[in-house]
This record gives C-alpha cells, sequence and structure tokens, in this order.
C-alpha cells in the first residue's frame, strides 16, 4: 500500500458522544484524544476539522456479487421468471448475450461502495463451465488495481450449480489456487440436488486449500435445516469453527422455535456466523435479535446489486442496516444498534479484518458525516463527508 499522508482529524464524534481529535500516522490511528483537550497540530501535518461530524470504522459488506452489477449500464427491463432456475438462467444467457465485463463493473460498482464508506466486502464471483474464470479474473485484476482504497475478499462460487455441472469444481479449484480466499456453496440440496456430495466436496476445498467457507442457503424450513446440520458436521470434523458462514439462512425463520433453539445450539458450538441482507420478500428470514442475543456471530451485505436479479439493492451500508432494521422490526436503539453492528464490526470479525475499528493502532479505515448521533445518521444517509482507507482520503464531500 503507498503510504497517505500523515493527517489530524479534529472535532469528530465517537458512536459514544464524545468529542474528539485522532491522530493518523502511517495509515493507522495514533492517537486519540478528548477535544476539550488542548493540544497543536504539528505544522507538517494537515489538520481536517470535522466540526463535530459523526465518526463511524469503515462500512463492512460480507455478502456482495460485484462481477454481474448492471451498475452504470443502461436500466435492465427485468421479466424473469419467479423461480432460483430461472433467474440463474436468465442471468447465464444475458452475461453471454451482452458481454457483461466483470472487471468494467466490479470497478464500477467498487467506486460506489468507497463513495459511501465501504472500506471492506467479501464478494462472491460466478465461476461456471460457460464464463470459466473470466469473472474471476476481471475481479482479480480490480482488487489489485484498487487495493490502495478497498480490502476486497475473494469467494469462488459456483452460482450455476457445481456438481450438476460436471467441470466446475476444476475450476474453482483453479480459482484457490489463483488467490480466491473463500470457497462458496449454494443450497446443496435444491440446486445440485445431492447435499452430502456437494457439502463433502466443499469443505475438502476449503481443507486442501486452507480457505474459510461461506455457504449461500436460501432453502426453506426443514430442508434447510438439515443443510444447516450438515453444514454444522463437516465444520466440526475439519475443526473449521469460526471460519464457516451461512449466508441467507432463511431456514431460521421457517422453522419452529424449538427447531430454531437446536439450529442455533449447532451454531455456536461450531461458531458458524450468519450473514443476513434483510429483506427476503414473502419468505421467512433469520431471527437477527434471537441470533444475536444467543450470541451468533452476524454479517451483513447488499447481496446482488442492481443486476439481473433484481434492481432493488444499492451499495450502501448505512441503507443495508437500515432495511435490515426494517425487514427485523426493528425500534429501540438497542435494536438499531444491532443492525449497525452487523454491517461494521460484526461484518470485520466474520471476514477477518485485522485490527478493524476505533482504537489506536486500527487502520485508519473511517467515515464521517452529519448527523445528531449515529442511529439518525442510518435512518437519514446523509453523503458521506469524508472517507479514509489507510489513512487516505479516498471520498470527499467537503
Ligand atoms: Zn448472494
Amino acid at each position: 500500500m503507498t503510504s497517505a499522508p500523515n493527517l489530524r482529524l479534529i472535532n469528530v464524534r465517537q458512536p459514544n458522544g464524545d468529542m474528539v481529535h485522532l491522530s493518523i500516522e502511517n495509515g493507522l490511528i495514533s492517537a486519540i484524544t478528548p477535544a476539550a483537550q488542548a493540544s497543536s497540530t504539528p505544522t507538517h501535518t494537515q489538520s481536517i476539522d470535522a466540526a463535530g461530524r459523526l465518526l463511524f470504522p469503515g462500512f463492512v459488506d460480507a455478502h456482495a456479487h460485484i462481477d454481474k452489477s448492471l451498475l452504470g449500464l443502461p436500466w435492465y427491463h427485468n421479466e424473469v421468471g419467479p423461480s432460483l432456475t430461472d433467474k440463474i438462467d436468465n442471468e447465464r444467457r444475458y452475461r453471454v448475450e451482452q458481454g457483461i465485463d466483470s472487471y468494467t463493473q466490479s470497478s464500477h460498482v467498487a467506486r460506489r461502495m468507497i463513495n459511501a464508506g465501504t472500506t471492506h466486502v467479501r464478494t462472491f464471483v460466478d465461476i461456471d463451465t460457460e464464463i470459466g474464470l473470466s469473472g474471476f479474473d476481471g475481479v482479480m485484476r480490480m482488487r489489485d488495481e484498487m487495493r490502495d482504497e478497498l480490502t476486497v475478499q475473494v469467494v469462488a462460487f459456483p452460482q450455476s450449480g457445481m456438481l450438476a455441472r460436471p467441470g466446475t469444481v476444476a475450476l474453482m479449484e483453479a480459482a484457490l489456487r489463483n488467490g480466491a480466499h473463500v470457497v462458496g456453496g449454494l443450497d446443496p440440496s435444491t440446486i445440485d440436488r445431492d447435499p452430502k456430495g456437494h457439502l463433502d466436496t466443499i469443505f475438502d476445498m476449503a481443507a486442501r486449500y486452507n480457505v474459510d467457507v461461506d455457504v449461500h442457503l436460501h432453502e426453506p424450513a426443514e430442508l434447510g435445516a438439515l443443510s444447516v446440520e450438515l453444514i454444522a458436521e463437516r465444520t466440526a470434523a475439519l475443526g473449521w469453527q469460526g471460519r464457516v458462514v451461512i449466508s441467507h439462512a432463511f431456514c431460521l425463520g421457517g422453522v419452529d422455535d424449538s427447531y430454531t433453539g437446536k439450529l442455533i445450539e449447532l451454531l455456536l458450538k461450531n461458531d458458524i456466523a450468519i450473514m443476513s441482507h434483510g429483506p427476503s420478500g414473502s419468505r421467512a428470514a433469520p431471527p437477527v435479535k434471537r441470533l444475536h442475543q444467543a450470541g451468533v456471530r452476524l454479517c451483513a451485505g447488499n447481496d446482488g446489486i442492481r443486476d439481473t436479479w433484481g434492481p432493488l439493492n444499492m451499495p450502501d451500508m448505512l441503507l443495508r442496516a437500515f432495511l435490515i432494521a426494517y425487514r427485523n422490526n426493528f425500534r429501540r436503539d438497542d435494536e438499531l444498534e444491532i443492525a449497525l453492528h452487523m454491517c461494521s464490526y460484526g461484518g470485520a470479525h466474520v471476514i477477518g479484518a485485522q485490527n478493524y475499528g476505533l482504537a489506536v493502532g486500527s487502520p485508519a479505515d473511517l467515515v464521517i458525516v452529519n448527523g445528531q448521533n449515529h442511529l439518525e445518521a442510518m435512518i437519514e444517509r446523509p453523503p458521506r463527508w469524508l472517507v479514509l482507507k489507510g489513512g487516505k482520503i479516498v471520498q470527499s464531500a467537503k
């Protein structure tokens, strides 16, 4: 990373309401002092007066699909059928017909993410026997070019099915050899129709390439619950506690209370995290507050952003926190805090962002916005006044 100049942010408001001055040296937070305490800025250091604006740690999008976003392209007229397979087949066809380029699209989305204060993203990149590694290669190129502005973690993801499409596993392994950080799975029963085979293959790759696991699980009720049990068994067998995420996990809200309780015990025992993006249409959704109170690690993401699956998601984690709060009927301050936590510290923990946060020694990945307090900012979603990545200014509206 190229070194950013030293910087002092004065009069920023911490989430606890305290007004502080922040010193940034060599890309890290080097000192935090109460604003009431008189201190001078060394003449060689640039100083920015935030005039009491709010300080957030950089937002973490722990689940995106930026290789296939249509953001920036002409409006996509969505006439897609209702089933998951309709959406997968339609996307594959459209992407080839239109020559959607993952490097161009992911660069565009990454820029929009940065402008909205996202400093870390875990993105799932489609790998299948039609496009091979072209989507993966484009995202890796974007990741390398933008590494000073956004930390990108790439998941090798079999969106079109894995065992059902022979040749896919070899391509996923090629991606893992070439720098993919995480191996992804997808609805082991309903897509591959072979839950044991699908999950055994995923966990075998995880072991051989020493990577984390992140499984999309849209399967409802008891079917999804079975997949959770099978994932937990394999997590325990491999000793992969703390390294597995189940994304969406609609089934956690689709079985009876006592069964949900048993599944939560399994998640805790194996330290499996849950990603929820909030809205789930008419489907059940994971009970975010109950999971949080039980101690399950939670994170959130924008999922597919303006793509052939749907036009509604945007690359803004304050909006995501709002949507999670809305979906879960959150009203109390302590409930809204859960949604914000998922989009920041929760996601950082899940994707392994080192020393994340607002402490001395943390990377200066920071967002500053207007607002009375952090919860109000989540509702108002003001423009991001200043965004820093590693102490470097990457977005400024000031
Ligand atoms: Zn997804």
